[in-house]
């Protein structure tokens, strides 16, 4: 091979790809590339059109954040839907293998048992001693020749049953890592959205309160310009971490996105909600971090939360619009804090 063979159209995509991430800020980990290069490739229509517009919003900026939203929302979904393709097909082919196995075994039965009642109406006189052995020599043989192909069906049967119990486990593990956050173990976005609902239709149904919690990593952007994005991840987890520990698994803890969390409390109104929220944030406020590799202190994170409560008529939307506007007013107000859903008619009533 020539040092100088001419670039494939492949290795040009590839440097279009670093291009632009360079020109456009992104974050250089491996998803930010495949996210870049399903944009640039065009072989993927809603990164592009979905990457654009963040382009045209952003002043050409794409950050770590719009990164792992096209990543999961497209990219990561994409991957899973196919694999559960594939596994549901392959469940299929083996419930038809298995299905014509089944076929095969009673046909076998119905032969076997012709031929006994057809040998019934045939039984040689005792007399005929010769003819009697041969009788009995013959349904000794069909019988045996039974047992031989009843054995290698079960056997059949048996492994084709096993393949599916794996394909189900395979199938059950792709639905959870589906609506799992691979980042930190959470659940993700979509799973929150189907848990918010399904915690709404009970509450409508049989009256059970809850509260939602949304909790979002204060000057995140800071601490990962002055540590690096791994480092930031590490943060990322300590805080899903330390949600998990306090609330065990007594309540729904997703990352929402990014440096977003939200909290479904179950059986909780908005004192409950905001204690709990404290808890999390009071467990925080006492962990220095400390970086592995270079036991470099880098100092403390805080979070700031808001906390609303189901209310009567309340859609998925309109209570996740006042957690998070109780978010916002605690941004304002100074951060690291919870702020509740009553603090935000306080201050319209006042504006
Ligand atoms: P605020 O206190 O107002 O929330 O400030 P902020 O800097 O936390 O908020 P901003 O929305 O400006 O920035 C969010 C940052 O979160 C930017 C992005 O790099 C970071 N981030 C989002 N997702 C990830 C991730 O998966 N890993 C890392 N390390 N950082 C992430
Ligand atoms: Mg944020
Ligand atoms: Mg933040």
């Amino acid at each position: 091979m020539s040092d100088h063979a001419p670039p494939s159209p492949s290795d040009d995509l590839a440097e279009r790809v670093v291009l632009a991430m360079r020109e456009h800020g992104s974050p250089s980990y491996p998803r930010a590339f495949e996210v870049w290069y399903a944009h640039l490739s065009g072989e993927m229509p809603a990164v592009s059109m979905a990457m654009s517009a963040i382009i045209a919003s952003s002043e050409g900026k794409v950050g770590a954040a719009d990164i792992d939203t096209l990543y999961d929302r497209f990219i990561g979904t994409e991957r899973l839907a196919r694999h559960a393709e594939r596994t549901s097909l392959q469940v299929l082919g083996e419930i038809d293998g298995l299905m014509s196995l089944v076929d095969k075994a009673l046909d076998s039965s119905e032969r076997y048992h012709g031929r006994l009642c057809a040998m019934s109406e045939d039984v040689p006189p005792p007399a005929d001693r010769q003819k009697l052995r041969e009788w009995v020599e013959a349904l000794v043989m069909s019988t045996r020749e039974e047992v031989t192909r009843k054995t290698k069906l079960e056997a059949q049967l048996r492994d084709s049953s096993n393949e599916i119990r794996n394909l189900r486990e395979a199938l059950e593990s792709t639905r959870a890592e589906a609506l799992t956050d691979p980042l930190t173990g959470l659940a993700n976005r979509r799973h929150f959205e189907e848990m918010l609902q399904k915690s709404i239709d009970q509450a409508t149904l049989r009256r059970e309160p809850f509260a939602l919690v949304m909790a979002d990593i204060d000057f995140f952007k800071q601490f990962n310009d002055a540590h690096g994005h791994l480092t930031g991840d590490q943060v990322l987890r300590l805080v899903a971490r330390t949600m998990k520990d306090k609330f065990k698994d007594k309540a729904v803890i997703t990352r929402f996105g990014g440096e977003e969390f939200a909290i479904i409390l179950p059986d909780a109104d908005v004192i409950a909600g905001k204690f709990g929220a404290e808890t999390v944030r009071q467990a925080l406020l006492t962990r220095e971090l400390v970086k592995r590799s270079t036991n470099e202190n880098l100092g403390r994170i805080t979070i700031s939360l808001g906390v609303a409560s189901y209310s009567r008529g309340d859609t998925a939307a309109s209570l996740t619009d006042r957690a998070d506007q109780a978010l916002m007013l605690a941004k304002r107000s100074g951060r690291n804090r919870t702020v509740t859903e009553d603090a935000i008619e306080a201050t319209s009533r006042v504006a």
